[in-house]
């Protein structure tokens, strides 16, 4: 198949697939949830086109908060450092809370994430992840929601970035390795 772009090797997912994904996981949560109030902790950067689809596929009353956490710089390779960059603006006490990641690699960043929002006491705490790279993990992190699992190789694409690029592609793919033969 011909690349749709001239800076990506192939594509891993194409836009129909996430789309009908999305669509499935989103039908998924509103029967897991039925009678109940959820709130969407959307996970920035990478997190966002997934956050904004997902959303419209839930059929119920939803709040959607945001926290950044940085664990990769400009790099392809995880540092392992964790930062909180912007924090929720809510309180998420005696609330269902669902995470929404784009994607799980070491899984050092998730289940950061996932120990500081458990102290916060949520009634429920859950993660949904639009990627996860099981080859990678390096922690044990229950992922309750994954939309597709990849090989372990830097994706690009569909709010995953390189350099802060890329995250507008509307498909997932793996970069030509000259655009980061230089990073890794
Ligand atoms: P982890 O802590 O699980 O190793 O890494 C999680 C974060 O690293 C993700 O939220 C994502 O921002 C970034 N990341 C991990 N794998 C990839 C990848 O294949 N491509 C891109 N663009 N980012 C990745």
């Amino acid at each position: 198949m011909k690349s749709p772009h001239p800076d990506i090797e192939r594509v891993l997912i194409p836009t129909h697939e996430i789309q009908t994904r999305i669509a499935q996981l989103g039908k998924q949560i509103t029967q897991d949830y039925k009678g109940e109030s959820l709130v969407l902790v959307c996970v920035l950067k990478g997190a966002f086109l997934f956050m904004a689809d997902l959303c419209r596929h839930i059929d119920l009353p939803v709040n959607t908060e945001f926290m950044a956490i940085s664990s990769y710089g400009h790099a392809t390779k995880s540092s392992g450092v964790v930062r909180i960059l912007k924090d929720l603006n809510e309180c998420i006490e005696d609330r269902n809370v669902l995470i929404v990641e784009d994607i799980v690699d070491t899984g050092l960043t998730l289940s950061y994430l996932v120990d500081l929002l458990a102290t916060r006491h949520p009634r429920s705490l859950k993660v949904c992840t639009l990627c996860s790279k099981p080859q990678c993990h390096q922690r044990e992190v229950k992922i309750d929601y994954c939309g597709f699992e990849l090989p372990s190789e830097f994706a690009v694409g569909y709010g995953l970035d390189f350099k802060d690029f890329y995250r507008n592609l509307p498909f997932i793919g793996i970069l030509k390795p000259i655009m980061y033969e230089n990073d890794l």
